[in-house]
């Protein structure tokens, strides 16, 4: 993010003094008080004050004189700063806790419902995940690599069958841009060592933000197609702008269950 920030000087009329005899001009004048201020902005937003002088201008002749800020006091006058320039840090602050407590909010409640989601799995679930966190997903460890699982069957008891896409990308937002397009690889059952994952583990990688959204189709159906089995593991290639990374098969020699 670009940091926007300057600064300025302004002043405001703190309000008018008794007539006195003008030093300059000699005249018996009233005299008006004005407040002197420097401040310092970020994004126009964030607003600082620096400094303030005080001063007095003579309504006659416009003689400008230095004043102090305990006379001022004792006249009843107060600097009349714009709220904005005063407080508008706090304001800023207060923008900024805001949006951080709602993207709070957000969180905890998309992570509930994707709890509530895994505490009950079914066949058709898919769920958004960082593919290289899971091992036996197909892709390598260590580089993120966002993709779906789709939950196929349960594998009995508390254990499920689980399919992923047979392509990621190295950033949510291409999966995201992608979604539609993504088929489920089901090689790893092909070979008779298919992804299995517990319900407790769904859980963990919610917990942990491996998996960070989950659809379920309203019916409770399957949403997608059922996977075709006969299609050969990355065999799709590069879709969207973000980089992405079809399905490794196993014995590619770049093992994944590391
Ligand atoms: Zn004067």
């Amino acid at each position: 993010m670009l940091l926007f920030y300057g600064s300025g000087e302004g002043k405001s009329v703190m309000g008018d003094l008794p007539e006195q005899i003008c030093p300059s001009c000699g005249n018996r004048a009233a005299r008006t008080a004005v407040c002197v201020w420097d401040y310092v902005h970020l994004w126009y937003l964030f607003n600082f004050i620096t400094k303030r002088r005080y001063r007095t201008v003579c309504k006659g002749c416009g003689a400008v004189a230095e004043y102090d800020r305990a006379d001022a006091r004792a006249a009843g006058l107060s600097d009349r700063i714009p709220f904005m320039k005063r407080k508008g840090w706090m304001v800023g602050v207060g923008l900024i806790a805001l949006i951080a407590f709602i993207s709070v909010r957000v969180d905890a409640e998309n992570r509930q419902r994707l709890q509530d989601m895994v505490s009950a799995p079914a066949t058709g679930d898919i769920y958004k995940a960082n593919l290289a966190k899971i091992p036996g997903s197909g892709y390598k460890p260590g580089k993120d690599m966002f993709g779906t699982l789709m939950l196929l069957e349960s594998g009995g008891g508390d254990r499920f069958l689980v399919a992923t896409s047979n392509t990621a990308w190295d950033k949510k937002k291409g999966l995201t841009r992608n979604m539609d397009d993504l088929e489920y690889s089901v090689s790893r059952l092909d070979n008779g060592e298919p992804l299995t994952l517990s319900r407790e583990e769904l859980a963990a990688y919610v917990e942990s933000d491996v998996i960070y959204d989950g659809e379920r189709d309203a019916e409770g159906g399957a949403r997608g197609e059922a996977p075709a089995s006969d299609r050969e593991p990355g065999e799709k290639g590069e879709m969207g702008d973000a980089e992405s990374v079809t399905w490794l098969p196993p014995g590619s020699g770049e093992g994944s269950d590391a």
